[in-house]
């Protein structure tokens, strides 16, 4: 490993606070508007303001940084101090996280969610990418890690699975820049195999067999094409509108492995998908960050979003 544990997971963190702050200013206008600043790359001026996801993945961060591993109960003490409703936070995880605040206990809190189920919201996938990249070197305390981190906050058993698929593309989208990029299926087919049987992970099947060769179609206006793959993937898998693990990572990680080598082609796709893009782009981000060197963030989008606090990022 060339890079160190810590490295990586600020390598991952940029990637993932870029996406969802990029991703957050594609909310804006119509559908007509927002489709043509895509198909236009289009960014717009900075500062780009970051949202829950980078919130919430920084406190994962801080748990790494100080204990190396870990601890659901520091974790869900380092959700309930960050919490800051302005950062776009969902109805149910802005009331646990304000229990938590006031003493109460994520054990009996977070299975409570939802009438008991737990919740399954794509919250505790859009955090977790920059601990798959700090166990790059250590595959099943990714696994183990990713599932403690979902606890907190996401007890039903989807919402641990959402975690443990992001968490593994990173760490596997890590190696993959170190040597070979591999084929996009056979990327996804291998995240898959590490997550626990259930709708994430046939999600994540479903998504390996989605098409990922170009798919060209003409524009109406100033002619050309647009490769509209990545929309007909979110047609099939879902692309966050149900705001679900089940409905946000297989498609955000079909468009991670179809760019691993390309970190803005990957969230230019991603942001085709429409539906939850802010945090669709954190997904994807936070894994592609790792494998495209090259092509990786681009300096002037990092100078775009807002600034992390003091110390964070690569
Ligand atoms: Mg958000």
């Amino acid at each position: 490993m060339s890079e160190s544990r810590l490295a990586r997971l600020h390598r991952s963190l940029d990637g993932l606070s870029v996406g969802d702050a990029l991703g957050e200013t594609f909310f804006f206008g119509s559908v007509q508007e927002v489709l043509a600043r895509i198909v236009g790359r289009a960014t717009p001026p900075g500062p780009w303001t970051w949202t829950d996801d980078t919130q919430m993945a920084l406190s994962v961060c801080e748990i790494l940084e100080r204990r190396g591993r870990i601890d659901p109960d520091h974790l869900a003490q380092a959700f309930a101090r960050r919490f800051d409703p302005m950062r776009g936070y969902g109805d149910g995880a802005a009331a646990l996280l304000a229990e938590l605040r006031a003493g109460g206990d994520w054990r009996e809190l977070a299975p409570a969610m939802f009438g008991g189920t737990g919740s399954f919201g794509n919250g505790s996938a859009m955090r977790v990418a920059p601990l798959g990249a700090f166990y790059a070197d250590d595959l099943a305390a990714c696994v183990e890690n990713a599932s403690l981190s979902s606890r907190p906050t996401h007890a039903h058993p989807e919402g641990e699975a959402g975690a443990v698929a992001v968490a593994v593309a990173a760490a596997l989208a890590w190696r993959a820049g170190e040597g070979t990029l591999p084929a996009p299926a056979a990327f996804l087919a291998e995240v898959a195999g590490q997550v626990p049987p259930g709708a994430v992970r046939e999600g994540l099947e479903r998504a390996a067999a989605v098409p990922f060769d170009p798919d060209p179609a003409p524009l109406a206006a100033g002619g050309g094409s647009q490769d509209l793959a990545a929309a007909r993937a979110a047609e099939i898998l879902g692309a966050g509108n149900q705001v679900s693990c089940q409905d946000t990572v297989p498609f955000a990680l079909w468009c991670a492995a179809r760019h691993l080598e390309d970190y803005p082609a990957a969230l230019w796709d991603t942001l085709l998908g429409f539906g939850d893009r802010d945090t669709t782009c954190a997904i994807a981000g936070g894994v592609v960050a790792l494998s495209a060197r090259a092509r990786g963030v681009p300096p002037a989008w990092l100078a775009a979003r807002e600034p992390l606090p003091a110390g964070r990022g690569a």
